[in-house]
């Protein structure tokens, strides 16, 4: 974990730092628009009170003059020491006053002093008073009209002094005083959506929507300045407190950023009183006046705020989703090498699939090849082997041809003779030896069909099925087959035959052909002697059936040992013997799922011992 900060800490820094500028920034433009948006709307004020103070002042503008229209009045300061039109002019300015709305209306000659007013029922009326002290005047004669602003020194009233000079043809005459009051305004201004102020020359404030704001100033006063005051009593002695503004910033078209201190008393207004501000001022024409309007800025520094608070945000959840994104990227870009890798591991493993799966079906192919090959010289050995064991068949009858030929000879001879002598005997009537004649004819006809079907027996080609086969009737058929061959060597042989026989699986016609060859070969190898004896035995050995041909002959030459079963090996003069018989012997006997082996026998001649698998009870056997 502790890896992981500083790992992330520029990424942190990143987003701290785009945070504030884009905070920062938001705030800064939106306060500038918000500003921009309430300057407009602060010209637009400025416009209207300016326009309505102007019709209002305006309003009276005119009056002062129209007095010196007035025959009375002009009479009146002609001769001011004349007091007889004094009443009848107080009178007129009294009714002009209820007329036209204003404070007061009064007349002042030449050196000042009020010569008729509307106010002369009054007991603090001004006819009589020198206000030749007071700006307006002063302007008046000077300058033929004045404008004042003040308060009344004998009421304490504020007013605007409107003053203009009367003449005759000749000289100035007087000056004739209006006082209209501006609460009348100022009332209107109670309904006004932002506070304004009219700050005279001297920045005093003699007109505010906010009522605690009159007779504040705008800027601080000097001792001279206020002393002036005391002098034309223009404030009438009022403490004239700082409204506490205080100039923050210029803007463009003459607006300015100010901000007003929180006074300690609570100021009962419609408006914030306190607090940041635009003001936007203009002079009032034809007045030393100033009308401002002032905007407050709460509104717009809260929009600021949250703007900047939403720009905060939003920059936040752009660059978390930003950095989602990029997680994401590279998430996908992850999966999409794996996939890859995957995929490629995936070809990679196909491809090496099919590789091996043509080299198997290629080795496949060679087996199988192979296999045909080995089957087709196995059909071929077999066929060869069928054609060696029928030629060997023919070269045994060959063999035998003789001794059959003796043997059939005799039986025919004799039948020959027998057939003569029953014809004679049948003639002669005698027919108990014609009967007994014929019997041995019967005989002899068997025997000669016995001799013929053993060789037929042996001359057949095998079937191949395996059979169960009684051994010792196998043997006995082989020494019937070779009853002459015997008969002539005058061979002895010694049978041995355990009850009940043993009987093998295999095939009856070729075990005989296998045993005539064994015990042929024992006659050959005792060729000579004067007592030749073979020696055959059965019985059943571990499960088999054992068959051994042992003859009393000189035995196996050692070279016969190591080449005995070998094809074309023969010890045997050339026409006598082929080689073949022991190689097609072991091959029948190999065919029968046994074996066939040669020795020497431990006491002299030669052992040959056949073994093959026994039959099962249950097999069929001839
Ligand atoms: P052939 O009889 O045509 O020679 P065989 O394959 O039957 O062919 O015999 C091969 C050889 O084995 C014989 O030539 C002989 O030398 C030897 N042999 C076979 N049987 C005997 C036996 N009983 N005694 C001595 N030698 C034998």
């Amino acid at each position: 974990m502790p890896s992981r900060l500083p790992r992330h800490l520029p990424i942190l820094l990143l987003l701290l730092a785009l945070i504030g500028v884009s905070g920062f920034g938001a705030h800064r433009v939106a306060l500038q628009l918000g500003i921009a948006d309430l300057q407009a709307t602060g010209l637009h004020r400025l416009d209207l009170y300016t326009a309505s103070l102007e019709r209002e002042i305006g309003k009276y503008a005119f009056l002062p003059g129209t007095l010196g229209l007035e025959r009375d009045v002009i009479a009146l300061l002609r001769q001011p020491a004349d007091n007889g039109l004094a009443p009848q002019v107080d009178a007129y300015l009294e009714q002009l006053n209820e007329r036209a709305g204003t404070l007061s209306i009064y007349v002042i000659d030449v050196a000042g002093r009020v010569v008729a007013s509307s106010n002369w029922r009054r007991a603090d009326s001004f006819v009589g008073e020198d206000l030749s002290f007071r700006p307006y005047f002063r302007d008046a004669i000077d300058n033929g009209s004045g404008r004042f602003f003040g308060i009344g020194t004998t009421r304490g009233e504020p007013g605007y002094y409107l003053a203009s000079t009367l003449t005759d043809e000749t000289r100035t005459l007087g000056v004739a005083v209006i006082k209209v009051s501006l609460e009348q305004l100022e009332k209107s201004w109670t309904t006004v959506e932002a506070p304004a102020i009219v700050s005279d020359e001297n920045g005093v404030v003699i007109l505010s929507s906010v009522a605690d704001w009159k007779f504040t100033t705008l800027r601080q006063l000097d001792e001279t300045t206020r002393s002036a005051f005391d002098q034309t009593q223009q404030y009438n002695r009022r403490a004239l407190t700082s409204l506490g503004l205080q100039e923050l910033r210029e803007l463009e078209h003459g607006a300015r950023l100010v901000r007003i201190a929180k006074e300690g008393r609570e100021m009962a207004s419609v408006y914030p009183v306190a607090g940041r501000f635009l003001a936007q001022s203009r002079l009032l024409p034809g007045t030393p006046w100033t009308l401002t309007v002032l905007s407050h800025l709460e509104q717009v520094d809260d929009i600021a705020q949250s703007q900047a608070v939403v720009a905060v945000v939003v920059v936040a959840l752009l660059f978390m989703l930003g950095l989602m994104a990029n997680e994401r990227r590279r998430h996908l870009q992850d999966r999409l090498a794996a996939r890859e890798a995957l995929q490629k591991a995936h070809d990679e493993l196909e491809r090496k699939v099919d590789e091996r799966t043509a080299d198997l079906s290629a080795a496949n192919q060679l087996l199988q090849d192979e296999v045909s090959e080995r089957i087709r010289a196995e059909r071929t050995l077999r066929a060869a082997q069928d054609e060696l064991v029928q030629a060997g068949k023919l070269a045994v009858i060959g063999q035998l041809s003789t001794g059959i030929a003796h043997e059939l000879n005799q039986p025919l001879a004799a039948l020959r003779t027998l057939s003569g002598n029953s014809v004679r005997f049948l003639e002669r009537g005698d027919l108990d030896t014609t009967r007994s004649n014929l019997e041995r004819i019967a005989q002899l006809a068997d025997r000669m069909g016995q001799i013929t079907g053993q060789l037929r027996t042996f001359a057949r080609k095998s079937s191949g099925q395996l059979q169960a086969v009684p051994l010792c009737r196998a043997l006995d058929n082989s020494l019937a087959l070779l009853e002459t061959r015997l008969a002539q060597a005058n061979a002895e042989i010694r049978r041995d035959c355990p009850q009940p026989e043993p009987v093998a699986l295999c095939d009856v016609n070729r075990l005989e052909q296998v045993l005539i060859n064994l015990i042929g070969n024992a006659l050959d190898a005792m060729d000579g002697q004067v007592a030749p004896c073979i020696e055959l035995s059965c019985q059943c050995v571990e499960g088999k059936a054992r068959l051994t041909v042992r003859d009393h002959g000189p035995g196996l030459a050692d070279e016969a040992i190591s080449h005995l079963f070998e094809a074309f090996f023969t010890t045997k003069q050339a026409g006598v013997g082929l080689g073949l018989g022991l190689t097609i012997s072991a091959g029948i006997v190999r065919d029968f799922g046994g074996t066939l082996s040669g020795a020497n026998h431990p006491e002299g001649g030669a052992l040959f011992t056949l073994e093959i698998p026994l039959a099962n009870e249950a097999m069929p056997h001839d």
